[in-house]
């Protein structure tokens, strides 16, 4: 079988993609000839070829990609800024889309089944599929027998459908499938969308391993575990769910990715060690994965596999590290520690972790000794009644703690804090604001940064499932966000000015604990490896 792994723009450019990696593992062991398409960064590499001798382009890739630049982050984010402005130029010249680093604008609506047919019955209206057109042609030649296209954002929504559709009339043959977390979030509202039929052959609800074994070796896409299809009556049909067993995850393949195109000085290798959360009560996150009990699952890999993984990497030339779990328990985090620390030279890495009452300075210095430089930490609240009404299994006594001992340990954390709670008062802001002010000046500033989200109701969450005994009435649902997985709490111009003020605070507020100079968090970094870059080059330099 030859099958072609698709990831679609537009996601971040500066490092490869883990989902397609996975995938590509368990197609390699299953005896499948597997090719990587990364559209995404063949998207950003061909807006930012010179358009003539003299052009700009070399000198911002030159720049965007010596490992020097990092030395100077003002400087270097003013190069992404001037790369910027040639996305804006070329990506959609005669449309509305709009392309960035982080995020992607103007396409068809990824929240309604209007947007996703859109995309399906006139994929040439997505101007930028015109930048991919050798990319296209060259999976058509190579007629593959299974395409999957990976999409874990809901900005690479449009173009997965697009491609979708393109795949399907130029190769009536190939298996179409479609998989990522943007999918996979929408797994109990898909099954009514039946006219997806017509263009793709299944969608992967759960773990991908198992499907693309079992397409490997035969299986007809409708009875694939792990798969959603629709029968000629319209009807959906599920494969049998299965979990991947963690124990005999194959790693994942990152020898066919084009590692040399990431718009980045360093590669920054993602590695997963566990799926799922192991706390997995926050009433207001879809990221769990539940149990037949309703329980939240967390399924860690055997750590002499993690190991394995991390070595092989190292063997490979690698030295920076994402790790993309969920939340890193304490345990764990000092057992992945002594992973790192005993290769034969240093590494950096980043991951995400929760506020864990086992987490203390000892297992952070462990970590930071390791080279671990940043962790990112959903904070949310400073308010102890906020925090216990949404299930965070935190109080701001121990929020304090946990952050104080990061600091003291030499990390950097990035706080993920949320705004607009049903009834939340100046009491609740204030509380959030008095737990950063004991916490950041702890910290060496450069290295401190947060993110202010407004609370949303996201699919198969408790907030979502009863949303009164939260404050709330409940979302409005209709043919404005029917494919949407999350819904906005409060709307209108009053909450998003609510939302800025909050954040302008945040922001006064660590100016004076932090002080005017710059740091990451004047950055407006997504939780992406340019954190760990720009750290480990600023430790380098001093
Ligand atoms: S918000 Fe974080 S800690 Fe809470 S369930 Fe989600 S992933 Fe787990």
């Amino acid at each position: 079988m030859r099958a072609a792994l698709i990831f679609p723009p537009q996601w971040d450019p500066r490092h490869p993609p883990l989902a397609p990696a996975v995938l590509a593992g368990a197609l390699r062991s299953a005896g499948a000839e597997t090719r990587i398409f990364d559209l995404n960064i063949a998207l950003y590499r061909r807006l930012l070829m010179p358009t003539g001798p003299h052009g700009i382009e070399d000198f911002l890739l030159s720049r965007l990609l010596n490992p020097h630049s990092l030395c100077n982050a003002e400087s270097y984010l003013q190069t992404c800024q001037q790369a910027q402005k040639i996305f804006d130029e070329r990506f959609d010249r005669h449309g509305t889309g709009r392309l960035f680093w982080d995020t992607c604008g103007g396409l068809p609506s990824a929240v309604t089944s209007r947007g996703w047919q859109d995309s399906v019955h006139s994929p040439e209206k997505l101007i930028f599929l015109r930048h991919l057109e050798s990319e296209i042609a060259e999976i058509r030649q190579w007629t593959p027998d299974l395409i999957s296209i990976s999409a874990i954002s809901d900005t690479q929504l449009a173009a997965t459908l697009a491609l979708a559709a393109l795949f399907r009339r130029a190769l009536p043959d190939s298996r179409i499938i479609l998989g990522g977390a943007a999918i996979t979030y929408r797994r109990s509202i898909l099954p009514a969308q039946a006219w997806l039929r017509s263009t793709i052959d299944a969608v992967c609800l759960g773990d991908g391993e198992p499907l693309m074994t079992a397409l490997a070796s035969g299986v007809a896409p409708n009875e694939t575990p792990n798969s959603l299809s629709w029968n000629e009556a319209g009807a959906a049909l599920f494969g049998t769910a299965i979990l991947q067993d963690m124990s005999f995850l194959q790693p994942p393949d990152f020898s066919k990715f084009p590692l040399k195109e990431y718009l980045t000085p360093h590669l920054v290798i993602p590695v997963e060690t566990a799926r799922g959360c192991p706390w997995g009560r926050c009433a207001f996150c879809i990221h769990p994965v539940r149990a037949v009990t309703g329980r939240p699952l967390y399924r860690p890999r055997p750590m002499n596999l993690v190991a394995a993984e991390i070595a092989q990497h190292f063997i490979a030339g690698h030295r920076r590290f994402l790790i993309v779990d969920e939340a890193l328990p304490p345990p764990r985090l000092r057992e992945l520690a002594d992973i790192f620390a005993d290769l034969p030279e240093p590494v950096s890495w980043i991951g995400y972790s929760r506020l864990d009452a086992g987490h203390d300075r000892e297992g952070f210095i462990r970590a930071r000794a390791s080279g671990c430089r940043k962790l990112f930490i959903g904070v949310e609240s400073g308010s102890d009644r906020i925090l216990t009404r949404f299930h965070k299994g935190v109080d701001a006594a121990r929020a304090r703690r946990v952050l104080l001992d990061a600091a003291a340990a030499g990390l950097a954390v990035h706080s993920f804090l949320m705004t607009g709670f049903p009834d939340e008062d100046e009491s609740d802001r204030q509380a959030t604001l008095d737990l950063l002010a004991d916490a950041w000046p702890a910290f060496e500033p450069f290295g401190v940064s947060f993110d202010l989200f407004p609370l949303t109701g996201e699919l198969e969450t408790d907030l979502m499932a009863n949303p009164p005994a939260f404050g709330w009435k409940g979302p409005q649902r209709d043919a404005r966000n029917d494919l949407a997985w999350q819904f906005p709490l409060s709307h209108g111009p009053a909450a998003a000015e609510s939302l800025a003020e909050f954040k302008s605070r945040i922001h006064k507020l660590a100016d004076r604990v932090l002080g005017p100079a710059f740091g990451l968090r004047h950055a407006s970094l997504a939780q992406d490896s340019l954190h760990l870059l720009l750290l480990e080059a600023r430790t380098r330099k001093s």
